[in-house]
Formats: structure tokens, sequence, C-alpha cells
């Protein structure tokens, strides 16, 4: 079977309107998250065209997952394609959640233009273009190789875009991600055609709470201002936290440059009155605030301990307070995530690299991303290692107005992905 290449390249051409159709189709169906809308209607349209596929599909609520609810239930879908003999399982996962439009478009969000060899859509990017060629990719591998060995799956799941718990979270819980059911999972997030992404950083979200006591403002000396206390912890974060995290440097291929060192963004700052409606007109009344607030989100490495990452800033905390006479805080822990990253040597990252150099007679590049995405719980809820995110579209595009995904891309994307399975699921005959 020495032409693999070439046949499925064939399969995959004859399937070009194919693909840009069900990428349009798959833009118009507006999911967007939050609050979660059409969920259903696209596991349902995904269910029909896999079915026909000669797929098996099983569309599943995650029922009691944060978000779900009966106006918008949290709907996934997978589905099974069993081979001829048994074999490894590869699995696609794409999430069908998409962002807020924003301001901006020139074209139509959710109408799926086609121009200039693009389709163009919320979505389109991240990451419908990535599951309609996940999609094209194993219709055209089965054509070509019916007597496949092994099994195929491909996912549709709700609710990356706010963490994935409603979705790809929820359902390696119930075990539809383990090593006896799955053994390779390729997540089509767009990556860019020619890199493999490794994995990503880990994520620690909490909040600071400063206290102090509420007085009349014209006399601040009778009461303790929980702003004055911030601002001191702001102070010691410029001085000594942000500078350390500067020194902490991963080898951890991660992209942007900027994003190879430990990183902190401080998402929010409140403190004293609630902040009243634009049309309000009235004045502030004059107190002195008592509680101020901050959103840190802290992005570590592998190289890092998320206990001493916390200790950091517990410590620091400690240092303002040896300083200042009455200070006091709290620290509440919002969201945690561990960093996740797949060996290089993996059977799924191998495999896609010598496609990739097959495909497009290149080197591929191997990327770790800045943020989380649903490798998170495929690798600590499932306990799958062998675990890449590749696909499709440029990921400076994704969340943008006018986002869209270039047809050649998919289509080189698909033969990618079809070869992977010809590799992996062939025991071997594709090696030429
Ligand atoms: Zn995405």
């Amino acid at each position: 079977m020495t032409d693999f290449p070439e046949r499925l390249a064939t399969a995959i051409e004859n399937r070009r309107e194919a693909l840009i159709s069900l990428t349009q189709d798959l833009i118009r169906i507006p999911t967007l998250n939050p609050p979660g809308q059409n969920y259903r209607a696209i596991c349902s349209y995904l269910a029909e065209r896999l079915g026909t596929a000669g797929f098996e599909v099983e569309m599943i609520r995650a029922e009691g997952a944060p978000a779900d609810s009966t106006e918008y239930p949290r709907w996934n879908i997978i589905a099974r394609r069993e081979g001829a003999a048994p074999g490894d399982c590869v699995h696609f996962n794409s999430h069908h959640d998409v962002v807020e439009v924003g301001h901006g478009w020139t074209v139509d969000p959710f109408g799926g233009e086609v121009k200039d060899g693009r389709v163009y859509g919320r979505g389109a990017c991240d990451m419908k273009g990535g599951l309609a060629t996940s999609i094209i990719a194993a219709e055209a591998f089965i054509e070509v190789c019916p007597d496949f060995h092994g099994a195929i799956e491909i996912s549709a799941t709700a609710d990356e875009e706010s963490g994935g718990f409603g979705g790809v979270a929820y359902l390696a819980e119930k075990g539809y991600f383990n090593p006896e059911r799955v053994q390779h999972v390729i997540i089509p997030e767009p990556l860019n055609k020619d890199r493999i992404c490794l994995g990503h950083r880990g994520v620690w979200w909490a909040e600071i709470e400063t206290k102090g006591r509420i007085a009349h403002g014209s006399m601040p000396f009778l009461g303790d201002c929980a702003v004055r206390h911030m601002g001191a912890v702001l102070e010691e974060m410029e001085a000594t936290l942000f500078p350390l995290l500067a020194s902490k440097r991963t080898e951890m291929p991660v992209v942007p440059e900027g994003a190879k060192q430990s990183t902190l963004n401080i998402n929010s700052i409140h403190g004293g009155e609630p902040v009243q409606p634009e049309d309000y007109t009235g004045l502030p009344s004059p107190c002195v605030p008592d509680r101020c607030k901050i959103t840190i989100d802290r992005r570590f490495l592998m190289e890092e301990d998320l206990k001493e990452v916390k200790a950091e800033v517990t410590a620091l905390l400690e240092r303002v307070k040896a300083e200042r006479p009455k200070f006091e805080y709290e620290i509440h822990d919002l969201f945690e995530v561990q960093p996740s990253m797949a060996d290089r040597e993996a059977p799924v990252v191998k495999t896609v690299a010598a496609a990739i150099e097959k495909v497009l007679a290149k080197q591929p590049d191997y990327v770790v991303s800045p943020g989380t995405y649903d490798q998170k719980h495929i690798d600590r809820i499932g306990k799958l290692k062998n675990c890449i995110a590749y696909g499709p579209g440029i990921l400076d595009l994704a969340h943008q107005p006018d986002e869209w995904v270039g047809i050649q891309d998919m289509i080189d994307s698909a033969n990618v992905m079809a070869l992977t399975l010809a590799e992996l699921l062939t025991q071997g005959d594709s090696a030429n």
C-alpha cells in the first residue's frame, strides 16, 4: 500500500466542496457561549452527518454540570466507527461552542461566506473548520481503507471556552476518555497546519481581599482604608513578585516568546462603593472603603509546583502585613489547572510529525500553548497523556472579528490527519 498518500489526497480533494459546505453549515448554527445556544441543534446536525457516514452516535447531555439548564442544556456528541479488526482508537475532539461576536465585522458572523479561498464566520478557525476537517479526513480514510484496524472516534463537545466542565471534563468523568477506550487523541484547535501543540501552561486564579474599617470620608483617620492596603500589595508585587516571575524560564516550547516565563495578570480590582450604572446622576457618598479585591490570573510552568506558586503570594502578603499595622487579608482560590505536556516521543506526536513532513515537506514546529484548553481534562481526569492539539487555522484569528479559516489549510490538515489514521490504524502497512 505504498500509494496511500496519493489515494488519500485524491479522496480528500474529491471532498473539497463537502468540506467547505460542512464548515459553512457548522458556522451557520450559532453556538454562542455564554449562554450556550443551539448545542442540541449542532449535535443533532453532526449525529445525522456522522450516522450517515457509518458512525455509531451517542448524544450526551452533561446534566448537573455548571451552566447546564433546561433553557441551555449542555449537549455533547461522540461518534465511533469500529474497524474490521481490533486495534487502537484514534479520537478527534473538537469543541462546538464559540465566543461572542464582538464589534468590527465586515461579513455576517454566522453567514459562512466564502471568498478568496477562505470561509468566514465566528468559529471558522476556532474551531468549526478543524471539526469539519477531522470529519472529512476520517471519511476519506475509511473510503480508501475500509478494512482498517481499531476504531475512529469524533466528538464535538460543549463549553471549552468556559472551562470545559459541561463538555470534555464531564465526558472524561463518565469514562469516555480513558486509556482502555481511547489510545490517541488529536484536538483540532487552530494551531496552524504545520505545528504540533504538546500542551499548555498551568493556571491559578485567586481573589485577594484587603480589609479595613468604614468611616466618614472627611475623617479618614477614624477608619482604615482597604484600598491603600491593596496599594501596598500592588507595590510589593511590582517590587518583588513581577521580577521573580520574569526570572523563571521554562524548557517548554511555549509560544509566543513572552509566555516562556511565569506570568501574572491582575484581572480586576475593586474597592469601596459599588459602581453605579452609567446613567446614574448622583454623587458618591463620602466613605472610607473597608474592602478591596483583586482577581489574579497566574500562569505557571512545568518546572513550578502549584503549592510554591501559591506560597509566593502568601509570603508577599505576609511581608506587607509585617510592615503595616492593622493589615488584614483573605485569599480565595477560584480555579486551578496543572500544566500538561505530551512527550515528544509519544506515538501520536511522532505519527503526526511524520505526516506533516510528508504532506508539507517540512519539519513540524513543536509548541506549547500559553493558555489552557480541553487537553487538561483529557490528561488529568482521563489519564490520557498521548494527546496533542493539531489543526488548521491561524491561532491569532481566534476570537477576532472577521475570523476565517483557509480552505487549502483545511485540505492540507485533512491530509495530515488521514495519513495519521493510516499509520496508526493499518498495522504499519502504510509505512513506505
Ligand atoms: Zn478553541
